[in-house]
């Protein structure tokens, strides 16, 4: 830690003790998409930001049943890992009061990065993309069901209906209010379409921020709901045969301060290096629904005729296209990767994303024809993608760019996970499987 660094630890234990703050927890999202935590007294700020926060490296195996599985270069109950909070990102948890929270990373003993943290892929695919002197405005949208402890729901109201904003207006307030305090940028929220479903978006930022504010938005939320006696659930699949929750991923990639998804010669206004952007990650989708769709209630979800995106294909505005792009103004267009889900690890998603669409851009892919309407009903429609998670794992198996992409260590820990996951529950029935998930994500 340098003068500075010890300085910023200082200063931001001062600012969060001054609104009360008596603990920090730091968190971290495993390979099975669950976000984990480990917390210190406030007084400790600065030794945790010098020495980082010991934590083992056997949850980089971990399943979502807390389970544990093995890869070839991970697991087993020896060695240590050290979590630093991301002093930027700290910031009092409105529904928490008394506690503070801060994304971490994670760094082996002799301070070296741990090749296994998610946090640091995304930044490192991010450093690839600026390297090439591309930089990229990302948000996830948040979908979730509340229910009440017992499993009713606490509203009939219908999708969108001003009856289900009624009937928790004042739930709802309390999740606007914390996550305006958390200095997240609102920019919608409304009741979604499923049974107790609601949707929040919040404004882009960098890649990594994204992926920290849609931690930061889901712990609020659980909070919120926990404060009003509900759950939340942000599961792929509450109820089997129902519509599921998504994590809409968004993305708009930029040179030299130009939004390559509008104002070009392409289809739609796509700038040919937009397109070579998206064809990539297009292309890509079968082997990244093993990060963005990671569970096997992932392939509950992601069904034809859902708005979840379950075919390979791409359109303008249409909610039925794994890849939805939206035209929108110049600075707003960006292109919404559909087909991933609430059990994605956001950082593990939104860094593949970026693999996938820098290889594009590097063999100069382009788009297939577009889809209009519901594929599911053409005559010949696009390529479904994998309807189960085995068949992502293989696709995954299979992609040398995401082998590359996120190093031995990474790439064997997820892969293991989703083998693991795989054959969790196996033989389960769709009502086995989304009762064993609802409440894990
Ligand atoms: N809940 C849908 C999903 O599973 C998405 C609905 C929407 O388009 O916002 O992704
Ligand atoms: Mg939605």
């Amino acid at each position: 830690m340098d003068d500075e660094e010890a300085a910023q630890a200082r200063l931001t234990a001062a600012r969060l003790s001054a609104e009360g703050v008596v603990g920090l927890a730091l968190s971290w999202v495993d390979n099975a998409g669950i976000a984990r935590m480990k917390a210190v007294p406030l007084r400790r700020l600065t030794e945790a930001v010098r020495l980082g926060v010991g934590m083992s490296p056997v949850f980089d195996v971990f399943l979502v049943d807390d389970s544990v599985t093995t890869s070839r270069l991970l697991g087993g109950p020896g060695g240590d890992l050290r979590l630093f909070p991301d002093l930027d990102r700290a910031v009092p948890l409105a529904a928490q009061p008394g506690w503070a929270w801060a994304p971490a990373d994670r760094y082996r003993q002799d301070g070296t990065p741990h090749p296994a943290c998610q946090r640091r892929f995304a930044k490192r695919m991010a450093d690839r993309a600026l390297s090439r002197g591309l930089t990229f405005q990302a948000a996830y949208e948040v979908e979730w069901v509340v229910q009440t402890p017992d499993g009713s729901s606490p509203t009939d109201g219908p999708a969108y209906g001003l009856h289900r904003f009624t009937d928790l207006s004042d739930y709802l307030r309390d999740v606007l209010q914390a996550l305006e305090e958390q200095q997240l940028d609102v920019q919608q929220i409304h009741p979604e379409y499923a049974a107790g479903q609601f949707e929040v978006s919040i404004a882009a930022e960098d890649p990594v921020g994204a992926a920290d504010s849609t931690v930061l938005v889901r712990q609020t939320i659980r909070a919120v709901s926990a404060r009003h006696g509900l759950r939340a659930s942000f599961a792929p699949s509450v109820q089997a045969g129902s519509v599921g929750n998504g994590a809409h991923l968004h993305l708009s990639a930029w040179r030299d301060d130009v939004n390559l998804m509008s104002g070009g010669d392409g289809r739609h206004g796509l700038g040919k290096e937009g397109e070579a952007f998206l064809g990539g990650v297009l292309a890509a989708l079968p082997a990244l629904l093993a990060l963005g769709a990671p569970g096997v209630a992932s392939y509950l979800r992601l069904v034809p005729s859902h708005w979840a995106g379950a075919y390979q294909c791409w359109g303008l505005e249409n909610r039925e296209a794994a890849l939805r792009l939206i035209a929108g103004s110049r600075p707003a267009a960006n292109a919404e990767v559909k087909c991933f889900d609430g059990a994605a690890n956001p950082y593990l998603a939104v860094g593949g994303v970026i693999a996938a669409g820098l290889a594009g851009v590097d063999s100069g892919a382009t788009l297939p024809p577009e889809v209009e309407g519901d594929p599911a009903l053409l005559d010949s429609p696009p390529p479904r993608l994998p309807q189960s998670l085995a068949d992502a794992l293989s696709a995954y198996e299979r992609s040398e760019l995401l082998a590359d992409a996120l190093g031995e260590t990474l790439f064997e820990a997820v892969r293991a996970v989703r083998q693991a996951e795989v054959e969790l529950f196996a033989g389960q029935s769709a009502e086995q499987i989304s009762a064993a998930t609802r409440w894990r994500y």
